[in-house]
């Protein structure tokens, strides 16, 4: 099937400076977690996105100078001519597919730790940027960059940018954002100097400036500068001439850089969640741009419909379609659209959990794309995977993401499956979980699978189907999976783990239980030591019934984990908005006669006691593993039904997120006729 005509637009090529991209479809920088420590890994994450048809693929930020470290947090650096090598790597790969290949070279200046190089960070006048965000507190603040500093500041982002080239990067970036080096010199509460390069926005706007010129004198024949500038809080400065300062600092610069890329000042807006945000929702801080410049202009907004991408073009919004998140759940979202298949587009949830990954320093995981970071080392392939024989037959037992992960996967390969679920609706957990307010998008997890699914031949689905272990014999496939999810339970543990408190008796609840529509009293009390989403959706869900709710975890946040997807804030302004009441570094000891009691976590004899008429506890799951083993108990029959092996898989194998089981039936998918569930995987070695 050919391109739809609608779409002509997104595939027209656009110049930027001395260089044109193939097409609208760019891959704006954003860090993957691999570093300079894993060339190959990255080099392959970002080459899959080149073959899939982005026209530009960007590194993530890229450190020009030791004093600009942020470790442990895995930063690209181009430090020396040493590190150009490992650059060549992915620019190589990405002209491979005849894209473009761009570099953001990043100096942090207060905004980043040196925790490794330990050189004292710098600033425009010595105010450390991070030093009020709890999440990353550093003890190490920054000092007043002195006139030679300033001159340093400007030669490595020079020298950088000549590596850059040599490395064969077609678009270096100056990184003016996001509480970094140069943008620091822009904002005035940051700036306090009363030379030349603070007071006026002229002076505070000079070193930006200077960079962009001085970088452009030196790659600029061969290379496109681009400049990555944060507009968020420079849009709420009145301006003296325009609108506000971002207006004029546009305006002033204009057409100096080959590329404009414009984001949010910072990382917790510019990755805001499905939840907490739609697509497009970053128009507003791009929107005014176009008008005051004649050059390409880009802006992300978890972009996966081609026709909001269009309306964006035509509305004069943006020239090239930035994505990051959108990238990495499908690679190949332009080469479906240029193809006509925009109904394979494998859509960004908008859950995070690449995020998280990032934040967890190993190479970003996806919730929709599996292959994500498994290219190189594992060989995976988001779009191709080795054909199976098709005479043998295989039987998934349970629907959830890990099940049809597996069906879609092991369909693809050519045997012939059979899903059976026990349940009319597909999709297991995220189908009961996407109706917790906001979760509306996690069905892509289920409608991805189960529209590929329906296109093949060889994948039948059998609803309404609960098997049993007579059942599974007597189909007599060749490989049995199992898939049957996990289940809540009430099992208190102790912040060090162990069991503790056994709850008994009547109105303790799980997630399943209120998921499922029981009937719960006021007042509520939610003990939440799985600190993700559960407890804050189900607060919210118990909220919006009228019922007090009070949310009581062991933690020092509500949902600490969300720290790590970037969700926390969010999560807990909406616990304020929705007046849930929270306890917070507790947990719980009792529940009797209308009471729960809290013992703080800190010292056993501090008791407390509140009104609690419904207890829900969101902390543990346990597999639903016992077909599996009942399985596993009787090879004799196994045999003699012919079935090879029985493996489980997902929740059932062992309990996580839904990341977890999607990557679990898709490596089960892959190695199922391997004889073993896990194949060699390759490492990046240090070279002595
Ligand atoms: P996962 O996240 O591992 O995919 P889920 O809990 O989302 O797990 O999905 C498990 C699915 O398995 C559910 O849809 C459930 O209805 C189904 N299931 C559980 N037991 C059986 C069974 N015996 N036969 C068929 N389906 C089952
Ligand atoms: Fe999108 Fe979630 Fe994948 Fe990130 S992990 S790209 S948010 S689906």
């Amino acid at each position: 099937m050919g391109r739809n005509s609608r779409y002509d637009i997104l595939f027209e090529p656009v110049k930027i400076g001395p260089v044109t991209a193939p097409n609208r479809f760019y891959c704006t920088p954003h860090a993957l977690g691999t570093g300079n420590q894993m060339p190959h890994t990255r080099a392959a994450m970002r080459e899959v996105r080149a073959e899939g048809g982005w026209g530009v693929i960007n590194t993530g930020y890229c450190s020009i100078h030791p004093s600009s470290d942020d470790s442990p947090l895995p930063n690209a650096r181009l430090w020396d001519d040493e590190d150009i090598k490992v650059h060549a790597l992915m620019t190589e790969a990405v002209h491979r597919h005849g894209s473009l290949a761009g570099v953001e070279l990043w100096h942090g200046g207060g905004g980043t730790g040196n925790r490794m190089t330990r050189m004292p960070p710098m600033s425009a006048s010595g105010i450390a940027g991070e030093s009020t965000y709890s999440g990353w507190i550093n003890l190490n603040k920054s000092r007043p960059m002195d006139k030679q500093d300033i001159r340093n500041f400007r030669r490595w982002h020079v020298d950088a940018a000549k590596r850059a080239k040599a490395a064969g990067f077609d678009i270096v970036y100056i990184y003016s954002g996001m509480n970094f080096g140069p943008y620091q010199f822009l904002l005035p509460w940051v700036n306090r100097r009363t030379d030349e390069y603070g007071g006026s926005l002229e002076n505070r706007v000079r070193l930006t400036r200077e960079i962009i010129e001085e970088m452009k004198e030196a790659i600029g024949d061969t290379c496109a500068i681009a400049l990555r500038f944060s507009t968020e809080d420079l849009l709420k400065i009145p301006g003296e001439n325009m609108e506000t300062e971002a207006h004029e600092i546009v305006s002033m610069l204009s057409d100096l850089p080959d590329l404009w890329d414009l984001k949010s000042s910072s990382w917790v807006v510019e990755t805001a969640s499905a939840r907490f945000s739609e697509q497009g929702a970053q128009e507003p801080l791009v929107s005014f741009a176009k008008a005051l410049t004649s050059k390409p202009v880009v802006g992300v907004g978890r972009f996966t419909s081609p026709d909001a991408m269009v309306s964006q073009v035509k509305r004069g919004i943006l020239d090239l379609v930035g994505a990051a998140r959108p990238s990495i759940a499908d690679p190949f979202l332009p080469n479906k659209i240029d193809e006509g298949r925009e109904d394979e587009i494998r859509e960004c949830i908008g859950c995070n959990i690449c995020v998280s990954g990032y934040h967890d320093c190993v190479p970003v995981r996806c919730t929709q794309n599996p292959t994500m970071g498994e290219e190189w080392r594992r060989g995976w392939h988001p779009e191709r995977i080795a054909a199976g024989d098709s005479d043998k037959s295989i039987l998934i037992v349970g629907a959830g993401p890990a099940g049809l992960e597996c069906a879609r996967a092991m369909g693809e390969r050519g045997f012939a499956v059979t899903l059976a679920e026990a349940r009319e609706e597909l999709g297991g957990r995220v189908t009961i979980e996407s109706k917790l307010p906001g979760l509306a998008t996690w069905t892509r997890v289920r409608d991805y699978r189960t529209n590929r699914i329906q296109s093949m031949g060889n994948v039948d689905i059998y609803r309404d189907n609960a098997l049993s272990a007579q059942d599974v014999l007597d189909f007599e496939c060749d490989h049995a999976v199992i898939a049957t999810g996990a289940t809540w339970t009430t099992d208190i543990l102790a912040p060090n783990g162990y069991p503790s408190t056994e709850l008994t008796g009547e109105n303790i609840y799980t997630p399943d239980d209120v998921l499922s529509g029981a009937t719960l009293e006021g007042p509520v009390v939610i003990y939440d030591f799985d600190h993700y989403y559960m407890g804050n959706g189900l607060a919210e869900v118990l909220r919006s019934k009228g019922l007090d709710v009070t949310l009581v975890t062991n933690a020092s946040a509500v949902s600490a984990w969300t720290f790590m997807n970037n969700e926390l804030a969010e999560i807990r302004s909406r616990m304020i908005e929705l007046g849930v009441r929270t306890e917070l570094e507790c947990t719980v000891s009792a529940f009797a006669n209308g009471k729960v009691e809290l013992t703080s976590i800190y010292r056993d004899k501090t008791v407390r006691s509140i009104d609690c008429a419904s207890l829900v506890v969101v902390g543990t799951r346990k597999p639903n593993d016992a077909l599996y083993q009942e399985l596993l108990a009787m090879p004799d029959r196994l045999k003699e039904a012919g079935i090879a092996d029985v493996r489980s898989i997902g929740d059932c194998h062992a309990p996580g997120a839904i990341v977890h089981a999607v990557y679990s039936g898709h490596e089960c998918a892959r190695t199922i006729d391997s004889g073993s569930d896990t194949e060699s995987i390759l490492r990046e070695r240090p070279l002595i």
